[in-house]
């Protein structure tokens, strides 16, 4: 069976791929040093506890395994948390991404795909993202993606290190069979927040800007279902087995939705009503990031069949209602 170095796999995206990459046949070799994921959502592969800035044992796991591609999840993700200890984003984005493609290299690891965002792009008005629309990051968690999809094309250059680059929207939902989901610790997203604002876990959900220039007020993003999204990233792997060119795609379904759109969505799935209140907006938020790209579909063959929110919620829903992860 052939092994994938999967970086982040005890997270959120992370496990989702490990199921699909098991489910389509590869064997998924979880490297986390669960800082942020848990160990209870490495179920599809073995696991192998590092650090991104460890070297030596990022060395270790390359030996061991051989993987034939690395599938890169693992980082630091919260906008607002970027912009106030930006030093920790460079450090664990950038620098451990580097170690990463240096130990890759060495290893003659030569196939990577890596999670980057739609942030890149920043506060674009009336600008089209697609893949060939320039990148303007606005806060430090952006500026970390766009700085490693740089080292990418230099690793190419130079050391032949090939790339799947997947610039994601907003990412939402869960398996359907529930075996894992979406937890983080702390929570700060806003599908995960809205449905523990229903069930009564936490108080009202707090929305962050209602001025904004968008029909409602509220910030509008593009939302993916994980397993849509993880979807592509086989497809991408695929791509590089298949020895195609390196190729960044935009992940995002084209329809934007705002925060009380969401809200709104919720609240009929699951027949109850969300408690909201208004708060201020939260720095670094981009106005409206919506994908205006179908490369993903043209060229990968990628079908988005489960992004609908409803779906999405739904889903979510049944993950929140059935388990959480253990720390
Ligand atoms: N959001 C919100 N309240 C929350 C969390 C998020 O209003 O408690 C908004 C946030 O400002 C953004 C959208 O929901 O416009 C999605 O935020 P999230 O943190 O889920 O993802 P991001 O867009 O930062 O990747």
């Amino acid at each position: 069976m052939t092994n994938i170095l999967v970086t982040g796999g005890a997270g959120y995206i992370g496990s989702h791929a490990c199921k699909a990459l098991k489910a389509a046949g590869y064997m998924p070799v979880t490297y986390d040093n669960l800082i942020t994921g848990w160990v209870d959502a490495v179920k599809f592969g073995p696991f192998e506890q590092g650090d991104l800035n460890d070297r030596e044992r990022l060395d270790q796991v390359f030996a061991a395994y051989q993987p034939a591609a690395v599938m890169h999840f693992a980082g630091l993700s919260q906008v607002g948390e970027s912009t106030r200890i930006p030093e920790t984003y460079w450090q664990t984005n950038v620098c451990g991404s580097l170690t990463l493609m240096q130990a890759a290299v060495t290893a003659g690891c030569l196939d990577f795909v890596f999670s980057s965002t739609c942030a890149t792009y920043g506060d674009q008005d009336n600008v089209v993202l697609d893949e060939t629309c320039v990148q303007m990051p606005i806060n430090p968690y952006a500026s970390s993606k766009r700085a490693i999809e740089d080292m990418l094309r230099d690793f190419e250059a130079a050391h032949g290190l090939r790339h799947v680059i997947f610039r994601y929207f907003n990412v939402a939902g869960a398996d359907p069979e529930a075996e894992v989901g979406e937890q983080h610790q702390p929570e700060t997203h806003l599908v995960p927040l809205m449905l523990d604002a229903l069930d009564g876990t936490r108080g009202a959900l707090t929305i962050f800007g209602t001025d904004y220039d968008t029909p409602d007020g509220t910030c509008i993003r593009d939302y993916v279902h994980v397993c849509d999204l993880v979807d592509a990233h086989i497809l991408g792997l695929k791509w590089l087995e298949d020895s195609k060119p390196s190729r960044v795609f935009n992940l995002g379904t084209g329809d934007g939705f705002s925060v009380r759109e969401v809200i709104a969505q919720a609240g009929h799935v699951t027949n109850r009503d969300v408690p909201v209140i208004e708060g201020p907006r939260r720095e670094g938020d981009c106005t409206k990031l919506v994908s205006g790209s179908t490369r993903a579909e043209a060229e990968l063959g990628w079908t988005p069949t489960r992004s609908s929110m409803a779906q999405m919620i739904g889903d979510a829903w049944r993950w929140h209602q059935s388990g959480h992860f253990e720390k």
